[in-house]
């Protein structure tokens, strides 16, 4: 049988699903990601999960695995943020070794990437070319998608787009420079914002359901309070949708995309924010580029990775 296996490792999780070919969920696990030991650490969780799936490798035609963080075109998994104790290794040398499976059919790759594979494939990006996708949630990740495939660049880390500048003397990004769009358009980027606009505003209703503390602000509480229609939030709301419309402005004149997927957490407030964004970056990009393109929400969120991983593994071989 054709199957794929798709495995997305997180700082949190190390999800895995077998697919079939027309993009269904076979079967799925998951299991915390090792703080430490390593990759050797990682490869141990991920024999776990083969072993809890009860089906040979044999049945397997190729593996994709994600990474949050660079990988060159080659697989090699350069020290990601968030795992690193791993330092650079050859991740799928390392997996061929281990589960005596050919090296050619393992693919590793960045998992925005991976995301917005699976989004062409078999979400809401339905396969219209150029599709950009944007991930908002811990970062702002990126993926540009030409002809079908990932647009890696000259060494496979294309599409940082999260990393494009919306107001130079912005706040100071995790790249080293200011005003990113990651810098907005995060978790943590829009928690600053939203406590910013609440300094002006004690009488918000955010101030009685965060119980004053910062570390209680998140996107989830603000979009539950913007849709009570506390002013303060829906302030919040409306600059956080001015950025993204820039930013998706930007990318609209760039790549001149047919479709623009948004995903990752902060995309789920969906029409509230999406819908004025799209005004903005209609109205400021290029009028004969912004015609023709359309703006939509993911279709994959929690299982994204896994099926971008998958989707990435069908792309090595020939069925
Ligand atoms: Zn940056």
């Amino acid at each position: 049988m054709n199957m794929f296996l798709g495995i997305d490792i997180g700082g949190t999780y190390t999800k895995a699903g077998l697919l079939d070919r027309d993009g269904n969920i076979l079967a799925f696990a998951e299991t915390d990601t090792p703080k430490t030991g390593g990759v050797q650490a990682e490869i141990a969780s991920i024999s776990e999960i083969l072993d809890f799936f009860e089906e040979p490798l044999e049945n397997v035609k190729a593996i994709g695995v994600g990474i949050p963080g660079p990988v060159d075109y080659k697989g090699v998994v350069f020290s990601p943020p968030n795992l690193n104790h791993w330092g650079k290794v050859d991740l799928g040398r390392l997996l061929s070794e281990f589960f005596h499976f050919p090296a050619q059919n393992i693919i590793v790759g960045n998992d925005a990437n991976f995301a917005g594979l699976a989004e062409y494939k078999f979400g809401n990006g339905a396969q219209q070319d150029p599709m950009i996708m944007i991930t908002l949630g811990t970062g702002v990740g990126g993926a540009i998608i030409i002809d079908g495939e990932i647009f890696h660049g000259r060494n496979g880390f294309a599409g940082e787009l999260g990393h494009i500048v919306l107001q130079p003397d912005g706040p100071r990004c995790g790249c080293g420079r200011r005003g990113c769009a990651e810098s907005f358009l995060s978790h943590q980027g829009i928690v600053r914002i939203a406590w910013e606009i609440l300094q002006k505003d004690k009488g918000s209703i955010l101030w009685e359901m965060i119980g004053g503390e910062f570390e209680l602000l998140t996107p989830k509480t603000i979009q539950e309070a913007s849709n009570m229609g506390d002013p303060a939030s829906c302030k919040i709301l409306d600059k956080v949708s001015r950025f993204l419309g820039i930013f998706l402005a930007d990318l609209i004149n760039i790549f001149n995309p047919q479709r623009i997927v948004i995903g990752g957490g902060i995309s789920k407030w969906g029409k509230p924010l999406i819908e004025p964004a799209e005004k903005v970056a209609k109205k400021q990009a290029m009028k004969h580029i912004a015609e023709n393109v359309n703006i939509v929400r993911a279709k994959f969120y929690q299982k994204a990775g896994v099926i971008g991983a998958a989707s990435a593994a069908m792309s090595v071989v020939d069925y």
